[in-house]
């Protein structure tokens, strides 16, 4: 569930302008504090520069009273003179002298220990009226006598800029969000144009139309990445689509023919009357293609089970040697029907991790069409063997009529099967390879035809060789 505002355009521009506004406030109060920062180091500068000015001016009356000359004055400090607030005491804090514009207010408390020594210890303190002010110590000797000198100034003034620079800045601070704020929409609605255009386009998109693409506007940014992404999906999907029609047609046509002998078996039986001995012949061709086609549905079922990827492997590791043997024990009496030799050889030792049920289904439909194809009396072959780059590799030799070298791939297709393999009495389906090079694959390994220089063919199945 998504909280807040539907539009994309609405979240993002609340999100940026309040991200936008956290930063301007940010640079208000970073800017403020920088400004009376400043404004004190300026003050606290000219401090420095009247306390030595206002030593110099200081005596003592032929009376022993302590005062200052009034008379000096600056151009570039006379200002300053009228508010310098000044307090001068002994170390030890007895008041010597205050100016007429500090009156009878102390100008801090009791002096601390080496207060105002080699250093003007800036601070700042309130008055007991209640003004802040900055105030700088320093010890001077007049006629030998130690001196502890006190200069503030208000900082009232500094107080009074800082504030109206703060509130010229708040008060620019509503407009510009606002302002801000409907840019980032505009800008956002801009970039999101394309994005809005490509989903209208692509909600026209039904099953029937998936060979329609999405226009790529612009190339090189992320919208036209994503339109090139989604047209990548719907390219994959057509072929999905069209390799799903194609094997929903080839199937119902492989079902038709076996449906078809059975129909045509049963009508011409009833015909006439026929003794008990034909009608067991017409029952028993009957059975015949209705174990055929039950073969051909388990092959369907199996092809479209491992397409939805639901056959879940069980892989262990064993003896590859193994599982050929107990092959060649399920094929033996067929290669014996036809006096066929299967010559075995290899290396024992060969291990392979893959599901042994799925494996022997691919290795046994090697074996199956390799006694189908070969002549009578023939010696098939059967070598296990460690390839140099880690592979295990089993093959199938076989001295038949080979393949052709225009149907060396699509003999790996559905339903595919070459001139010779088509007459009916070889009882192929064209599915064997298909699901063979499916069983290996998913097994982590590749199932070919070898390119044969005699006649025959060379089948073989690789997989990683299982290292101990
Ligand atoms: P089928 O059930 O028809 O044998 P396959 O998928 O197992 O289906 O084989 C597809 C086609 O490949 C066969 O029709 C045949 O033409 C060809 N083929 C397969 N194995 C051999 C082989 N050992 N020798 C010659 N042709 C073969």
């Amino acid at each position: 569930m998504t909280l807040g505002p539907a539009h994309l355009r609405t979240r993002l521009t609340l999100w940026y302008t309040s991200v936008f506004g956290a930063i301007l406030l940010i640079f208000i109060v970073a800017a403020t504090l920088l400004l009376r920062w400043q404004l004190s180091s300026e003050l606290l500068r000219y401090e420095v520069q009247d306390m030595e000015t206002a030593e110099g001016l200081l005596y003592f009356t032929p009376t022993g009273a302590l005062t200052i000359d009034q008379r000096y004055h600056n151009s570039l400090q006379d200002e300053m003179l009228v508010h310098r607030l000044m307090q001068v005491m002994t170390p030890e804090g007895r008041i010597l002298f205050r100016n007429p514009r500090l009156g009878d207010l102390p100008l801090g408390g009791a002096p601390f220990p080496r207060e105002g020594f080699h250093v003007y210890n800036p601070r700042t303190i309130r008055l007991a009226n209640g003004v802040p002010v900055l105030l700088i110590s320093h010890i001077h000797s007049i006629n030998g006598k130690t001196l502890l000198i006190r200069i503030a100034y208000s900082l009232l003034p500094v107080e009074e800029q800082v504030r109206i620079s703060r509130d010229i800045l708040v008060l620019a601070f509503f407009p510009t969000l606002l302002l801000a704020g409907v840019g980032i929409y505009r800008l956002t609605l801009k970039a999101l144009l394309p994005l809005e255009k490509m989903a209208t386009a692509a909600e026209q998109i039904t099953a029937d139309q998936l060979s329609r693409r999405l226009a790529v506007e612009n190339p090189g940014d992320e919208l036209g990445h994503m339109a090139r992404v989604l047209n990548g999906l719907l390219a994959r999907l057509e072929a999905s689509f069209e390799h799903l029609k194609r094997f929903t047609a080839d199937a119902s046509h492989e079902l038709r023919t076996p449906l078809a002998c059975l129909r045509v078996a049963g009508e011409v039986a009833l015909e006439k009357h026929r003794s008990a001995e034909e009608y067991r012949e017409t029952v028993e061709s009957m059975l015949e293609e209705v174990m055929r086609l039950t073969h051909l549905v388990d092959r369907l079922l199996l092809i479209s089970r491992a397409d939805a990827g639901q056959i879940a492997l069980n892989r262990t590791t064993f003896c590859w040697m193994d599982l050929v043997q107990e092959a060649v024990a399920l094929v033996g009496v067929l290669a014996d029907e036809r006096l066929q030799t299967i010559d075995i050889s290899g290396d024992p030792s060969i291990q392979v991790y893959a599901d042994r049920y799925v494996l022997r289904h691919a290795m046994l439909n090697l074996l199956e069409n390799a006694v189908k194809y070969s002549p009578e009396g023939s010696t098939i072959g059967l070598r296990l063997s460690r390839r140099a780059d880690q592979m295990a590799e089993f093959s199938v030799i076989d001295q038949g009529p080979g393949v052709p070298e225009e149907d060396r791939e699509k003999i790996f297709d559905r339903f595919f099967r070459s001139d010779s393999g088509r007459a009916r009495d070889a009882g192929g389906d064209g599915l064997g390879l298909a699901i063979a090079r499916w069983a290996v694959g998913a097994n982590g390994g590749r199932l070919g035809l070898a390119a044969m220089e005699t006649r025959g063919s060379r089948f073989f199945i690789q997989l990683p060789a299982h290292q101990r």
